[in-house]
């Protein structure tokens, strides 16, 4: 499925008859709370439990359950997504609030960093309760342990970031790095298993004037990918939303852009238990 495919997506029902085949994949219903098979329809269209008596429908416990949003809003979101629209966009194109648009695709983006190789060490440290107004932001953490410093590595054509809570900015500035900057995005030159180690954000540190940046290209297996990083965080991204963010972008480059398929996918899962509903 692509941009195209979501287009052509126009009614409620074509788009619940979409979400609800990738939540269940053919299979049979069953109960998510304790697995049982044996349930039964109500006459609202929700399921009951005969094992343990919860009630559900098919998004229960989904990505897609979040936001209040149709089906269709949904799947305009992705289509939307996919091309790097805005939020303003977003919310203007489905005429919903910059609000709810915000909050769908940071529960869209939580749901890509929920599907990376190493999400639990990102998601223990990002805000995920829909109830808080920090969503999606770096939890709360002592100064000098912010910004958080992370490391990259190239694998073939794809990039693996890992966050290294053993290591602070001030660490970073004192290994001797040659170091770029990107407006608030620094990068370094390799470091120990790492291609790269890297923060964002220095607004406030005391010895921002006397660090020296390197004008000299360096590192170029990274170079296109810190040059992809750059161009979509100059929209201005705040330091504590830069993790999330930068999972968003990872992803689309990894991916070279052609989520929308997998996105779906990603919002008809389950939301894994660690991460608060
Ligand atoms: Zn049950």
């Amino acid at each position: 499925m692509d941009c195209r495919q979501i287009e052509k997506i126009k009614s409620e029902a074509a788009a619940k008859r979409l979400l609800s085949k990738e939540c269940w994949n053919s299979k049979k219903r069953i109960c998510p709370r304790c697995s049982e098979r044996k349930i039964y329809k109500l006459l609202d269209k929700r399921y009951r439990c005969k094992g343990c008596g919860y009630t559900f429908h098919d998004f229960t416990g989904r990505w897609i359950n979040k936001c209040n949003l149709s089906c269709l809003q949904w799947i305009k979101i992705i289509g939307l997504f996919e091309s790097e629209c805005s939020i303003l966009g977003i919310a203007k194109s489905l005429k919903i609030s910059y609000n709810t648009a915000y909050k769908a695709v940071t529960h869209l983006r939580l749901s890509i960093l929920s599907h990376s190789h190493n999400w639990q060490q990102w998601a223990s440290n990002i805000e995920t309760s829909a109830a808080s107004h920090r969503i999606g932001s770096w939890k709360n953490a002592p100064k000098e342990t912010f910004p958080p410093v992370f490391g990259a590595i190239k694998n073939g054509d794809q990039i693996i970031s890992e966050y290294l809570p053993c290591l602070t900015v001030e660490d970073v500035l004192s290994l001797g790095l040659r170091l770029i900057r990107r407006n608030n995005l620094i990068y370094s030159s390799s470091f120990e298993n790492y291609h790269s180690i890297f923060f964002y954000g220095l607004f406030d540190h005391e010895n921002f004037d006397s660090i020296e940046f390197s004008r000299v290209k360096f590192h170029q297996e990274l170079h296109d990918f810190w040059r992809y990083v750059a161009k979509r965080l100059c929209v201005g991204v705040s330091a504590n939303k830069f993790p999330l963010f930068y999972k968003e972008i990872e992803y689309r480059y990894n991916n070279k852009g052609k989520i929308s398929e997998e996105i779906v996918r990603f919002l008809c899962d389950h939301i894994p238990e660690t991460i608060a509903k």
